[in-house]
């Protein structure tokens, strides 16, 4: 079967795109290689979504999921390896199978910005996680370390809180970059220690597992340890769009450059949300990205006929 319209991510984008997509009676094709909803659906608490007062990233997810399940989806989880484009049609390779559309919607978000200090891709899932809704619980009754200064690290210090034993929050400079009222909240919480000026040197390890993890004060020069088994790295998001790079122009930064109807280099190929060049990474925009990249996708399907 060739899709009119394969969407590659199911975060708020993709699957906002796909929602205008089937509603315009379109046939689309989701493929998402990790968890459904994206990046939000591992943030603890959505507050900032017009008219929803306050909404697990979860819940959000599988509503939104639901919504287009309900329309007609086509869903698989698959890791999208690679996009040719043969006349009007797309092949689109995947992990394990592969797939034929007409259009094309990227919408791959963004992915986890790595640390790069020894050990920390050995220790993924034995102490070193980026995601604390999804791996805080193991750490009940623990301390636990936070390593970031902005809003995910914000928001995971305010969860660990609610269940771990000590929290501590360590940034890399003397303050700060997040939102003041999640500021203010982390600051209430007396079990959550901050700590700013930390360069992290080394994962300890025993057997496989992370027995603590050793700074450097920026400004002192002196070394400090802390004995965790749970450490939380929340130091960013970086694009992974170089696999498309046949279809689309990347910026400096490797994000993809679109004009304002979401159109890139490739007629017919289209591209929302995080994944591209914008100023405010955020759901509303991510959401606002997908209605407009269908809606542009869906004229370029009527031109085609
Ligand atoms: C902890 C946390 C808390 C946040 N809190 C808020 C908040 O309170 N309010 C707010 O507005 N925003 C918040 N954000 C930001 C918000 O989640 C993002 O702006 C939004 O999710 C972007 O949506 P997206 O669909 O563009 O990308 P993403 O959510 O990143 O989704 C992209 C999807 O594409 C998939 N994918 C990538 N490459 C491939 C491939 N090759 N093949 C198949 N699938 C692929 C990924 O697995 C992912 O599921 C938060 C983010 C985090 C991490």
């Amino acid at each position: 079967m060739t899709y009119d319209i394969a969407i590659i991510g199911a975060g708020p984008s993709g699957m906002t795109a796909a929602l205008y997509s089937l509603r315009a009676g379109k046939s689309v094709l989701l493929l998402e290689k990790e968890t459904i909803g994206g990046q939000i659906s591992s943030s603890p608490l959505l507050e900032n979504y017009p008219s929803i007062n306050k909404i697990s990233g979860l819940e959000f997810s599988n509503n939104l999921f639901q919504q287009i399940i309900d329309l007609g989806v086509g869903f698989e989880l698959d890791e999208v390896i690679d996009i040719e484009k043969d006349k009007d049609e797309f092949n689109i390779k995947c992990q394990f199978s592969c797939y034929k559309s007409k259009s094309i919607i990227l919408a791959t978000g963004v992915k986890h910005r790595h640390i790069n200090v020894e050990n920390e891709e050995k220790l993924i899932g034995h102490g070193v996680s980026y995601c604390a809704v999804c791996d805080g619980a193991f750490y009940k009754n623990e301390d636990v370390c936070i390593i970031g200064d902005a809003n995910t690290a914000l928001q995971y210090a305010i969860l660990l809180s609610n269940y771990c034993n000590k929290v501590y929050l360590n940034t890399l400079f003397d303050r700060f970059f997040g939102d003041n009222i999640l500021i203010e909240r982390v600051k209430e919480r007396n079990n959550i220690i901050i700590e700013h000026n930390l360069s992290l040197t080394k994962f300890k390890e025993n057997e496989g597992e992370l027995r603590g993890l050793i700074f450097k004060n920026t400004k002192t020069n002196e070394l400090k340890e802390f004995t965790v088994k749970g450490c939380f790295i929340a130091i960013g998001q970086i694009p992974d769009n170089k696999k498309f790079s046949n279809l689309v122009s990347l910026n400096n930064d490797g994000f993809i450059i679109t004009n304002e109807k979401m159109e890139t280099l490739t007629p017919g190929v289209y591209a929302c949300g995080d994944c591209k060049e914008k100023q405010v990474r955020q759901v509303v925009t991510a959401i606002n990205d997908g209605a407009i990249a269908s809606i542009y996708a869906c004229q370029y399907l009527d031109s085609l006929k």
